[in-house]
Parts: structure tokens; sequence; C-alpha cells
């Protein structure tokens, strides 16, 4: 029992460097964003919601007797995903931006199902409810970026079609 809620641990820990990127990620991304004023407030939302993600797991590692200050800091290493994001130099941005939140958004979406069924399987009901919570709220854009891809991907063709500037971001 003792392995396996240090593995839990670990896995909470892996979450917290993700939610990191995560709002790196996104807040960079939001930031860049020019001519896409509704995708923008969606990302920027979801960087703000991966802030407080951050503090509530450091809720639940504290709970689990660990201590908080020695936090794996991936520094934006987390699977490789994400980085394409840094500096983008295309001029379909907002496409390779959008795609690249998308891939996050699945794997945080897998992360919590993971975690979810582990402290279930421990009895640990409060991380159990966290965990619950976050991939609520990871399944809500992810499905927000379902309904809107079609959208983005429009405009950006059209914009592009008319040689505009407004295209790229
Ligand atoms: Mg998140």
């Amino acid at each position: 029992m003792t392995e396996t809620k240090d593995t839990l641990l670990d896995w909470l820990r892996d979450a917290h460097a993700m939610e990191q990127q995560a709002e790196k990620m996104l807040g960079g991304f939001a930031k860049r964003l020019e001519n896409y004023p509704e995708l923008k407030a969606r990302v920027e939302a979801h960087a703000v919601a991966s802030t407080a993600q951050q503090r509530a797991l450091e809720g639940c590692i504290e709970r689990a007797g660990s201590s908080t200050s020695a936090l794996k800091n991936l520094g934006g290493k987390v699977m490789g995903i994400g980085q394409s994001l840094s500096g983008v130099l295309v001029e379909d941005e907002v496409i390779k931006g959008v795609m690249s939140i998308y891939v996050f958004t699945h794997m945080e979406i897998a992360s919590y199902r993971i975690l979810s069924t582990a402290a279930e399987y421990l009895g640990d009901t409060a991380t159990l409810t966290v965990c619950r919570q976050h991939l609520d709220q990871e399944l809500a854009m992810a499905s927000w970026l379902e309904d809107h891809l079609p959208a983005i991907t429009g405009q950006f063709i059209t914009r592009k079609a008319s040689d505009s500037d407004a295209a790229k971001r």
C-alpha cells in the first residue's frame, strides 16, 4: 500500500508539472493571438484555470504528507508537447497552436482519468474529488475545441484566401 501511495504522489507531481507547462503554453499563445478574440478569451481562461489546478494539486500533495518544495520542474519537457508553440514563426500559427492545445488537453484528460482511478483505489476521497473536477474542466476544454475547430479553421482559410494578415494569429 505504501508503494502505491508513493506512486500516486509521483503522478500528482507529474500532473503539477504538466499544469505548469499548460499555464505557460496557454498564456503565451493567448498573448500572441490578435484576430481570434473568442479563442483568445477561452485560452486565457484555461490558463487561469491551470494556475488554480496547480494550487489544488499542491493541496493533494501536502495532504499525502509530502512537501511541495521539491516539486519537479520539467521546464516544458512534459512529453515534448507544446514546445512547438514557443516562438512560432509559421504562417498558420493559430492552427498550429490550437492543434498543440488540443493534443495537450487530451494528455491532461488521460492524466486525470489515471489519477482518479488511483485515488479511488487508495480511498483518497479528497484527491479523487480534485482530480475529477480537473477532469471535468479538461473535458469541457476539449469539447469547446471540438465545437470551435471548424469555425477557427474556416476563418483562417477565408482570411488566407484574401491575403489578409489577420489570418496568421
Ligand atoms: Mg489543466
